[in-house]
């Protein structure tokens, strides 16, 4: 997760770009509508600086911070501060003033809300009050042509740089949701399903398989005596020892098999659509490779596999029943001497018997 000085920071990177646009866009146009009113030369002065500098010292300010949230919600009070002080400074010059006005409060829209936005017009308010102290109050009820032309930039621009903004920010966050939801389904040591993730998918199964009036088998694996190995080659062995059990389940796996882990040393696969010989002819397979692969990497290691098959059946009233069954047949396999695929007493009743109900 990222901390939250991190994450004012890439904030602060959004709104550099945005501040620099918009108050140079701005400039221009509040320049223009000072024009003719001409203002003393520290305006002038005020106005470049917050037009051309204002945006570079206030990312410094921010990225400075320990938290730049907190200095960009500052920067953006001064923001509109300084927008209401340009408003009573131009003489409520329509066109501008609206300009000014509309841009700087969709801009704290975007970035704070509804939350924002109320202190930013109290902030704008404020500085309408003392630009009105400053500037003897008065009113310029027509705006000319030629400010009319220069507000046009910062009425088509700022918008089109704000909306790219926000949709770029939608989307990486869009990205960042999947990756989550991704891991949050996802066993870090076996990048296979969690026990969550994989108890959803057999639930799906169940449902579409009865659905659809198809077969399918669920296999619970067990590692046979894994906590010896983790005692006599270390955890950091045992460890590798899951990995390449799950890397094998991969292997040997169809692409339509939902493998996860589903705790400890014992993984748990689900076949849809395959008759319960093929199944176990499947995990027979992997039961022995597996045991091959051990012996081949370290002669003295002895890894086995116990796996309990379950066949879905009419019986079967919910995924539970049917896990059930399988738990049932990997305890069996455990107690009748390990290293072996044992398939459910149910195993009689296959599903193309349903098609008889
Ligand atoms: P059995 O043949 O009856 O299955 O015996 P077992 O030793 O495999 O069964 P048990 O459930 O007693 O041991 C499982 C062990 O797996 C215990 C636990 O320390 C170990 N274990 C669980 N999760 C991990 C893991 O992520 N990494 C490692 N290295 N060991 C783990
Ligand atoms: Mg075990």
């Amino acid at each position: 997760m990222e901390k939250s000085g991190v994450k004012g920071l890439s904030l602060a990177r959004r709104l550099y770009t945005s501040r620099t646009l918009g108050l140079a866009l701005g400039l221009l146009c509040v320049a223009a509508a000072m024009y003719p009113l001409d203002p003393p030369h520290w305006v002038w002065a005020l106005m470049l600086f917050n037009g051309l500098v204002w945006p570079h010292v206030a990312y410094q300010w921010a990225r400075r911070r320990k938290i730049p949230y907190h200095a960009e919600q500052r920067n953006l009070l001064v923001d509109a501060f300084l927008g209401g002080f340009w408003v009573a400074a131009m003489q409520f010059n329509p066109l501008p003033s609206a300009a000014t006005i509309s841009m700087m409060a969709m801009n704290n829209v975007a970035i704070g809300g509804l939350r924002f936005l109320l202190a930013g017009t109290a902030a704008q308010i404020l500085g309408l009050g003392v630009g009105l102290l400053i500037f003897a109050p008065a009113f310029v009820p027509e705006t000319s042509q030629l400010q009319l032309y220069a507000s046009l930039p910062l009425l088509c621009l700022y918008p089109l740089a704000l909306g790219w903004i926000c949709f770029r920010q939608a989307h990486t966050l869009g990205q960042h949701k999947r990756e989550l939801l991704a891991l949050s389904r996802t066993d870090s040591l076996t990048g296979l399903l969690n026990h969550g993730a994989w108890k959803d998918q057999l639930e799906l199964e169940f449902q579409r398989c009865r659905r659809q009036g198809k077969g399918g088998a669920i296999a619970l694996i067990d590692i046979d005596h894994f906590k010896a190995i983790n005692d006599t080659y270390g955890h950091v062995a045992g460890d590798i020892v899951l990995r390449q059990l799950s890397k094998m389940l991969r292997q040997n796996l169809r692409v339509t098999d939902l493998a996860g882990r589903y705790g400890g040393d014992e993984f748990c696969v689900i076949l849809p659509d395959l008759p319960l010989s093929s199944a176990a002819a499947a995990m027979d397979v992997l039961r022995d490779r597996f045991a091959k692969l051990g012996h081949e990497q370290e002669p003295a290691l002895r890894v086995s596999l116990s796996i309990g098959l379950a066949a879905l059946n009419p019986t079967h009233t919910d995924a539970i029943l049917w896990l059930n069954d399988a738990d049932q047949a990997l305890y069996e396999a455990k107690t009748t001497g390990r290293n072996r695929v044992i398939c459910s007493n149910d195993s009689r009743s296959e599903w193309e018997l349903l098609d008889s109900v």
